[in-house]
């Protein structure tokens, strides 16, 4: 078993920067998710940990062994695609069998390691089909286990979930979930889907062009957003963010932006009065009492909870949750308060820093 280290690693294609700088230790057993909108450079990271790509410069370790220029069959990993990239005239037992006849591994030996990823994965009645006998699920268990045989250092796995409908999404997270509780291998899951990432990993990389946002376990990325663009990403219905001002009296730090005056918690020493950006998560906004006032915009029943839109004082937008008893009217003038406790202060610009 190994972890795996990124160290200063960059990645140019042609004069396009795609990965800049980045600095990752995943530890050894660990789930590790990169997480980030379409081309933040997440694939590119796992291609380059797979050999698919080279790094234009910077180092890979897989271990303790630096893997640059090591091909991708010498790496100890196994990667498992979106598309499961299974041989379609082989049976299932053969596909899973095939890493390791091209290793030349003895027949009972490979029949063995079959059985038991098979077993493991459920797939042991399905061993004598063809791919296009199974159901996507089937077809991506398959992968998985191909990629099991092999018993690598490493598992990659390239949204190897987003193929499937919603139902079965959910029941493969929690199979993944286990299969890694049961390997304890260091597994490094690409996603653009935050509930795959926040529900898998021990850690996740939050990545924006090419650049390494937040490196944190799902809870703390949620509670404390290392920027304005994590706090945006993670969370649905997403965190309200409100452009205003930030300013300093003996009580402390206040946030003011047209109809909204609030005290805010403690903040960094770096921080400083001027333009900021408050973040307050739909759940702190708690509707039906308090001292400020709205109107009901919109109401979304979800069945378990109400998603409400409110016009608030200012032209702004704040978005809060009710329980499905509490159902606000439309065009409804509500009043509402602002848990100041557990509100978020960014810094100015679409990527400012916590402050
Ligand atoms: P997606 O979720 O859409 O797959 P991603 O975060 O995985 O996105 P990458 O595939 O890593 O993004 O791509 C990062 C950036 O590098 C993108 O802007 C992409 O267009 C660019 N890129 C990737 N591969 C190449 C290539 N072979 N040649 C040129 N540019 C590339």
């Amino acid at each position: 078993m190994a972890g795996v280290t990124f160290s200063r690693v960059r990645k140019e294609f042609a004069g396009f920067l795609a990965v800049e700088g980045l600095d990752l230790t995943i530890e050894e057993g660990e789930f590790v998710s990169l997480l980030g909108p379409s081309g933040c450079g997440k694939t590119t990271t796992l291609r380059m940990l797979a050999g698919l790509e080279f790094p234009t410069s910077g180092e890979i370790r897989i271990g303790d062994r630096l893997v640059n220029d090591v091909p991708p069959g010498q790496r100890d990993i196994a990667m498992v695609f979106q598309s499961y990239a299974l041989y379609p005239h082989m049976t299932v037992g053969r596909n899973m069998e095939y890493p390791l006849k091209k290793r030349g591994l003895p027949k009972a030996e490979r029949k063995a390691k079959v059985a038991k990823a098979a077993d493991m994965l459920q797939l042991t009645e399905l061993l004598d089909r063809k791919p296009s006998q199974l159901s996507g699920g089937q077809q991506q268990r398959v992968a998985l286990g191909r990629a099991l045989v092999r018993d690598p250092q490493v598992f990659l796995l390239d949204e190897p979930l987003s193929n499937l409908d919603a139902k079965l999404r959910g029941y493969m997270r929690a199979e993944l979930v286990e299969l890694h509780a049961r390997l304890g291998r260091t597994m490094v899951y690409v996603t653009h889907d935050q509930l795959e990432a926040m529900t898998m990993s021990n850690r996740i990389a939050i990545m924006l062009a090419g650049d390494l946002q937040q490196f944190a376990p799902p809870q703390e990325v949620y509670r404390r957003p290392a920027n304005r663009f994590v706090a945006s990403f993670i969370g649905t219905p997403s965190m309200n963010l409100i452009d205003g001002q930030l300013s300093r009296s003996d009580a402390g730090w206040h946030f003011t932006s047209p109809g909204l005056t609030l005290p805010v918690p403690a903040l960094r020493d770096s921080a400083k009065a001027g333009d900021a950006c408050l973040g307050v998560r739909p759940e702190h906004v708690h509707l039906g009492h308090g001292d400020l006032q709205a109107k009901v915009q919109l109401v979304e029943q979800t069945g378990h909870e109400n998603i409400v839109v409110l016009d608030v004082a200012g032209g702004n937008r704040l978005t809060g949750r009710t329980p499905s008893s509490q159902v606000p009217q439309m065009s409804e003038a509500i009043n509402y308060r602002i848990d100041s406790d557990q509100v978020h202060v960014f810094g100015p610009g679409d990527t400012g820093a916590r402050l």
